[in-house]
């Protein structure tokens, strides 16, 4: 199934068709900063320490990296608390155009973007091609934003005050990303926050940190002052975080990432009472009805199962499917899922890209080698390949019992287990039978029904027949410990606001 490793890479869809060369890769690489984002310069760490950034289709190192020390993150904080009052203060027109300024950037440099993703964090190409599509859209959409902040004046019911109320920049920002969609999460945080007025200093994975420092590098070519983003990219996160949250002038938290992980940010943010969104782990059910149409559920459920190779927090943990159609719709998905071809993302026609590290790999392998020896039938893949890269195949399970791990736990990563059920309750009931509570995909042609399991299930994102719904314009995130808050759309700058009040005497009180 996978392609051999001396296979021409990718002839890009750009008009000039420029070809994906080690010429270029290496160009792409050497332009790339690598250093730490802090007060509008790129510079070395304060020890000099570095480390690495591995390709985990090859795993070739493709880049050493500065490493922040925690002197790094407090001169990070301070030039964030330093530009704040004036970053604030500048018109939200002068911050929108700044954004659309990046937009426009991020759509010139789309090619190159795409590439670095596709090298650092394994996604096939056009999927990365994607993702820069997905990516930017924030940074547009919160240009928008910027300048519709209203606030409001109004008498109080009793007529003794006039009301004045206004939203203002809540403050300095920690804003800290995983590694797998390296640029959206980025900037589903920063064009927020920049649009509300606030200064930030960003965080990203240390396994894929060269998207976000060159988007960083796109925020500075597209006008933004000195030391409003600053970026700290490290090998030990406790190294920056601590530092950052211990200090008085930060004002929020904003972290994507693993439950546990945020579970931690949560209990030291309690310290300084910040302000805090937390987007976490997933365990995504995909219900499909007796009534579904089966080409739909598919279809729908290759897309939220096999988008980033399954590292998605959205993906399709667990599907449901009505026993009537159970193995209709498996035989379907296991022969999309056996026709998928794996190899490196810079590949032409490859659709499935390797895991991002040896431990989601093997983590892939325990996951099945549990289910099957709970009794669970391996319908297609099951296994690693050989050869260099973390590749793991495409895979189905049936017959699976109900307390496996692949079924209590979030995968991320390209195995699908199908489950079945009898009516729409016991679907509503294993659907929300997980602590987690953010993405969940319903297929039925009874709108009416698709509706009504909207009402019931906990989870803060439904797809309804569709398999994909993230979308700049739309409140993403989740309920239980998937966690708080909400990324795009109107919702997400008020998370990067607060609320004042002024109590105005009655102008009329002296008549
Ligand atoms: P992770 O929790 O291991 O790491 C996320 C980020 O937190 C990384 O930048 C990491 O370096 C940093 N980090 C780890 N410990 C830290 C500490 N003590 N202080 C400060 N920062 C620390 O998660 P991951 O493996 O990078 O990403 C995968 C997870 O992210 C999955 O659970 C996935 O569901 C979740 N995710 C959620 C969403 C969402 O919108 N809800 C989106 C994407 C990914």
């Amino acid at each position: 199934m996978r392609r051999g490793a001396d296979q021409k890479v990718s002839q890009m869809n750009t008009p000039d068709q420029t070809l994906v060369t080690q010429d270029r890769i290496q160009a792409l690489l050497a332009a790339t900063p690598k250093g730490l984002l802090i007060d509008g310069a790129w510079r070395e760490s304060s020890d000099g320490a570095t480390f690495e950034v591995e390709n985990p289709a090859t795993q070739e190192v493709i880049a050493k990296m500065s490493s922040a020390t925690s002197d790094d993150a407090r001169a990070a904080m301070d030039a964030a608390a330093d530009a704040q009052e004036s970053w604030a203060r500048t018109p939200s027109r002068e911050r929108a155009e700044i954004l659309r300024r990046a937009f426009d950037l991020v759509q010139d440099r789309a090619e190159e973007l795409a590439l670095l993703m596709t090298l650092e964090m394994g996604k096939p190409l056009a999927q990365s091609r994607g993702e820069v599509a997905y990516g930017g859209e924030f940074l547009r959409w919160f240009s928008e934003e910027a300048v519709r902040d209203y606030g409001r004046y109004a008498a109080t019911p009793e007529g003794n005050l006039r009301m004045l109320v206004t939203r203002k920049p809540v403050g300095p920002c920690l804003l800290i990303t995983p590694w797998n969609f390296p640029l959206a999460m980025a900037t589903r945080k920063v064009a927020p926050a920049l649009a509300a007025g606030c200064t930030m200093i960003l965080k990203p994975a240390a396994l894929t940190p060269l998207t976000a420092h060159y988007f960083a590098q796109i925020m500075l070519d597209a006008g933004l002052p000195d030391g409003v983003l600053n970026v700290v990219s490290t090998s030990s996160a406790s190294a920056i975080s601590e530092p950052i949250m211990g200090d008085r002038r930060l004002r929020k938290v904003s972290f994507t990432g693993s439950t546990p992980v945020g579970k931690h940010l949560m209990k030291m943010a309690a310290e300084n009472v910040l302000r805090t969104s937390m987007e976490l782990g997933g365990n995504g059910p995909l219900i499909v009805f007796e009534d579904a149409d089966l080409d739909k559920a598919v279809a729908g459920a290759m897309a939220a199962k096999m988008r980033n190779m399954g590292e998605a927090c959205t993906a399709a943990n667990r599907l449901l499917v009505h026993e009537s159609v159970a193995e209709d719709f498996t035989a379907r998905l296991a022969e999309k899922m056996s026709a998928l071809r794996l190899g490196s993302g810079v590949e032409d026609g490859v659709d499935v890209g390797p895991l991002i590290d040896a431990k989601a790999r093997d983590s892939m392998e325990a996951l099945v080698a549990d289910a099957v020896a709970g009794g669970a039938r391996v319908v297609t893949g099951g296994k690693r390949t050989e050869g260099a890269g973390y590749f793991f195949e495409p895979t189905v399970l049936r017959n699976i019992a109900p307390d496996a791990r692949v079924l209590r736990e979030e995968i991320f990563g390209p195995v699908a287990p199908v489950i079945t059920f009898r009516d729409e309750a016991e679907a509503v009931a294993l659907a929300n039978d997980t602590e987690y509570g953010l993405a969940s995909y319903v297929f039925t042609e009874d709108i009416s029904r698709g509706l009504r399991i909207g009402d019931r299930i906990e989870f803060g994102l439904m797809g309804l027949n569709v398999g994909v719904i993230s979308n700049a314009a739309a409140p993403f995130g989740g309920v239980k410990q998937s966690g708080l808050g909400r990324e795009g759309g109107a919702e997400g700058i008020a998370e990067y606001t607060s609320t004042q009040y002024i109590g105005v005497e009655n102008p009329w009180s002296a008549v």
